[in-house]
């Protein structure tokens, strides 16, 4: 249960978190919300402010060729395999506060109870630091040395300046954060565990359980363009039975897949299907019969074979709708993500650091996606923790409240202890 170390620990991370929180939201506020950019100046001001307070610590501070920045604080055993733990500075235009920022000041205050309490870990603890999340993963990706060549021309918005462009900006090296080598050798981290905002309203509607420990998080199947054509007419002087209707066709195939995902669902499958985007065509008119519709469809699971399945059945309702309706269907090149599930192991401690502690945990998988993905599809041992949040994320109305931030970072601090 609680001890004495967790109360104080509660109580010194809430006004030193919270003290944080409010100053990175005044180096980053825009607009109504914050904007950090990655690889932008303010994000930049972030990571330099954050890199003075691991100096100030007494940490070891480095930055990899991505430039994430990491901050250790050494083991008794400095051979193990490192404890890490952080997320991303960066945000999303006007986007919330709490979003990345929280996973890495949980870190942070349990690294700052440790050096004031003069608790030395079993092994390595490193806080990092990660740059440039929200366009992609970039830091993640490119501390792998896996950054891809077009990744380099991705904008966030038409008229900004590219990513590559950004990357330059701050000396990070195209080169070597695409020459395919991690910057260490993957058998140096023992384990990494990001904690982040749930984004979501499962925690928030739980009275019970404020943190969710993650399961894993999900594969993704994608187009973003499916388009069904027709062919475009008259309203009033086509009858029925003659009627190529792509808005119709495109209408119904989405309801279609929609009841899909109810059974799916009721069998206890794990999945979501959004479409996002549904375009009629530019010269569409009230009185005419559209001859062309497009839309966007994402289908994501925690389980590959669930997620490939839908996938199918897409395509098997798609071909049905095509005969009935006299229409074609079209699909883009699918953007394919696999699954990545937490480390057993890794969730076992953190499940017994909540049981020790008497934290209330809901297993949960994550629908977005995140750093510790790109860690865990290369091969790392990675978990996720999640806070309950108020109003979603990437939006200036997104919000968190410390008593439960707090939890979450003293299952962090416990679990570096434990990690002999
Ligand atoms: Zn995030």
């Amino acid at each position: 249960m609680q001890n004495e170390a967790s109360r104080a620990f509660r109580k010194g991370c809430r006004a030193y978190a919270g003290e944080w929180f409010e100053r990175v939201r005044a180096m980053s506020e825009d607009g109504p919300g914050v904007t950090r950019l990655g690889y932008g100046d303010v994000e930049l001001a972030v990571v330099n402010a954050l890199e003075a307070e691991g100096q100030r610590l007494g940490l070891e501070v480095a930055y990899d060729k991505a430039g994430n920045c990491w901050m250790t604080l050494p083991g008794r055993d400095r051979t193990l395999p490192a404890f890490v733990s952080g997320s991303h500075a960066d945000s999303v235009i006007w986007g919330g506060n709490y979003d990345g920022l929280a996973g890495i000041l949980a870190p942070l205050s349990a690294v700052r109870w440790m050096v004031e309490q003069q608790v030395v870990p079993p092994r390595d603890f490193s806080v990092v630091v990660m740059r440039c999340e929200e366009q992609g993963c970039i830091g993640s990706t490119g501390w792998l040395g896996r950054v891809k060549p077009e990744d380099f021309d991705r904008r966030f918005k038409p008229g900004m300046p590219t990513l590559g462009e950004f990357m330059d900006a701050r000396g990070v090296d195209r080169r070597a954060v695409s020459d395919g080598r991690p910057f260490r050798p993957l058998s140096e981290i023992g384990a990494f565990v990001e904690l982040h905002i749930e984004q979501g309203p499962v925690l928030e509607t739980s009275t019970v359980e404020r943190i969710g420990l993650v399961s894993g998080i999900v594969g993704i199947l994608m187009h973003r363009t499916v388009t069904v054509k027709g062919v475009r007419a008259h309203a009033g002087a086509v009858p029925y039975a003659f009627r190529h209707d792509a808005l119709k066709a495109a209408a119904i195939l989405v309801a279609r897949l929609e009841a899909h995902w109810e059974s799916l669902l009721r069998e206890g499958k794990d999945l979501t299907y959004t479409v996002g985007v549904f375009n009629t065509p530019p010269k569409g008119a009230f009185n005419i019969i559209p001859g062309e519709v497009s839309f966007s469809v994402d289908i994501r699971s925690l389980d590959a074979g669930v997620r490939d399945a839908f996938g199918r059945i897409m395509k098997e309702e798609a071909e049905k709708i095509e005969k009935e309706r006299g229409v074609s269907v079209e699909f883009d090149a699918p953007v394919v993500l696999e699954p990545c599930l937490s480390n057993p192991a890794v969730f076992a401690r953190l499940e017994r650091a909540a049981a020790e502690l008497g934290i209330p945990v809901r297993a949960m998988p994550s629908g977005a996606g995140h750093d510790a993905a790109v860690f865990g599809a290369a091969g790392i041992p990675v978990s996720m923790i999640f806070v309950a949040n108020q109003h979603g994320s990437h939006t200036p109305e997104e919000a968190m409240e410390l008593d439960d931030f707090v939890l979450g970072a003293d299952l962090i601090r416990r679990t570096a202890l434990d990690f002999e």
